[in-house]
């Protein structure tokens, strides 16, 4: 009895060292926030690489779409470097489950995007879905957790469920680009094609790289009659 008294008062002391600690840490450098910052430092904010990308119809992005599947346009808010500060801040909210770190990022995206005339006809937001066992095993969907910032900053709403996972696709990372398009090409649908009839939707994504998932969820959703895709990420990949 004593000693779990003792070990919930250690797990106390842990929860408020903690309560107090992470949420006023940099996401990026680790250092103590100052009032008025809110995830990332000053600093860390200049640091990153961010692209120029929403004000440009065509773009470094939309490129790598070209020939595959079309798209309005697309943004990217930060240029990805493997080991750079970008991919330790999307790590922590990915894989440490830091969300509001997530929704934080979704709203400097969807801050990007309400500056450019580009995205004006935007009306619906779509998280790219994640496989249900794998939603199962990480909590939450980080694609989802980005729609729900960039819908916030946008005021467009987030509807997530108009596209989902067919089938199960196995790990996808290690495949070549050509594999993975064939992996992923059949794996979506739309349970209810008339919520997205004439829609002008913009697809959300964490990482851009080959492009495939994104491509096969427009092409999945290019398939209902007056169908218009924009594509958004927090980083893309050299
Ligand atoms: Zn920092």
């Amino acid at each position: 009895m004593e000693s779990n008294c003792v070990s919930d008062a250690v797990k106390d002391i842990w929860r408020s060292f903690v309560t107090l600690i992470y949420p006023r840490s940099c996401c990026g450098c680790y250092k103590v926030l100052v009032t008025g910052e809110e995830h990332l430092c000053g600093f860390c904010r200049k640091d990153m690489p961010r692209t120029d990308f929403y004000m440009y119809k065509e773009n470094p992005l939309t490129q790598r779409f070209w020939g595959r599947v079309q798209v309005e346009s697309g943004s990217a808010l930060y240029h990805f470097q493997k080991g750079g500060r970008v991919q330790r801040v999307i790590h922590q909210f990915k894989y440490r489950g830091n969300l509001s770190l997530g929704v934080f990022l979704g709203r400097l995206l969807g801050l990007s995007l309400l500056q450019s005339e580009h995205y004006a006809d935007v009306g619906m937001i779509i998280p790219v879905p994640l496989h249900p066992a794998k939603l199962r095993a990480r909590g939450f969907n980080q694609s989802e957790v980005i729609c729900r910032g960039v819908s916030e900053a946008m005021n467009v709403p987030c509807s997530a469920g108009l596209l989902v996972r067919e089938k199960e696709t196995a790990t996808q990372t290690r495949k070549e680009r050509f594999m993975r398009w064939e992996n992923v090409s059949a794996g979506f649908k739309t349970p209810d094609p008339l919520a997205v009839t004439n829609k002008n939707i913009l697809l959300v994504d964490d990482v851009v790289t080959t492009g495939a998932t994104l491509e096969a969820c427009a092409q999945t959703l290019l398939h209902i009659p007056g169908v218009r895709i924009w594509l958004a990420t927090l980083a893309i990949t050299e």
